[in-house]
């Protein structure tokens, strides 16, 4: 069976999507660009044109954004496109307060909040759009996780330094069942609000967890057609299996502990 069965004409579009990955060059370890190549998948997939466009410092803001989705770096990448974010940062307001949705991946995620103070002690403001607030530690989490969230399930890799506390109103991202999350004390992890999902989840994330990425690509396709969201049947037989026998494996590891 291919892909998907569609009973739609080859060669035409349901509608074209805007994906902005922010810094590309500075901030995609742990795989991170992965996850703009499975949304970029996803959406062809799904019968919908996609353009991907890489923001690096400097470059102009389109205002034709649909999705938007940022990955982890080191704190030093961080620091390098701190004051291309800050140019930026009034325009990512808008487009979160306005509903695009966005997937803010470890230290985006930190940037997405109030700040990130690092563990020599720079300070490096945040856009605020998660009201998140996290500090540097001399000990970093570093392992395979599993989160219970309001899209199942969720697995993958995390490895920070950074320890972040939830604003008193700020909602999780999900409930950890195996692993540290954002501080490794109150069970948190990550951050939601609206149609913006910050998490520590690198792996990358969104290819083991197709309902994730269905939900930000059906965001996406709403935001840019003006109409509902016509999923295609996709066969996402590997990646369910995948994320069960990590889930699995990880959680007979923290019950062993
Ligand atoms: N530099 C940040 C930290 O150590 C983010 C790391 C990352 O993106 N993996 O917490």
């Amino acid at each position: 069976m291919s892909e998907f069965a569609s009973a739609r004409t080859p060669g035409t579009s349901k509608g074209t999507v805007t994906l902005v990955h922010l810094y590309p060059r500075e901030m995609s370890i742990y795989g991170d660009l992965g996850n703009t190549r499975a949304l970029a998948s996803r959406l062809r997939w799904h019968g919908y044109d996609v353009e991907v466009v890489g923001h690096a410092p400097g470059d102009p803001w389109r205002d034709d954004v649909h999705l938007v989705m940022g990955g982890g770096g080191q704190d030093s990448g961080q620091a390098r496109v701190e004051s291309d974010l800050e140019r930026i940062g009034g325009r990512l307001v808008e487009l979160a307060a306005d509903g695009c949705p966005m997937l803010a991946i470890c230290g985006m995620y930190q940037l997405f909040g109030n700040a990130f103070i690092t563990v020599e002690g720079q300070r490096l403001p945040g856009l605020g759009i998660l009201d998140v607030t996290t500090t540097g530690n001399a000990k970093r989490m570093i392992g395979g996780i599993v989160l219970d969230t309001e899209f199942g399930e969720v697995v993958g890799f995390e490895n920070h330094s950074g320890s972040t506390v939830l604003g008193p109103e700020q909602r999780p991202f999900g409930r950890v069942r195996a692993g540290q999350g954002n501080n490794g004390q109150d069970g948190t992890e990550g951050a939601i609000t609206g149609h913006v999902v910050g998490t520590y989840l690198h792996g990358p994330i969104l290819p083991a967890n197709p309902a994730l990425a269905d939900a930000l690509v059906g965001w996406a396709v709403e935001r840019a057609t003006g109409r509902a969201f016509e999923p295609e049947p996709i066969d996402d037989t590997y990646a369910d299996h995948a994320r069960t026998r990590q889930v699995r494996r990880l959680v007979a590891a923290t019950r062993r502990r």
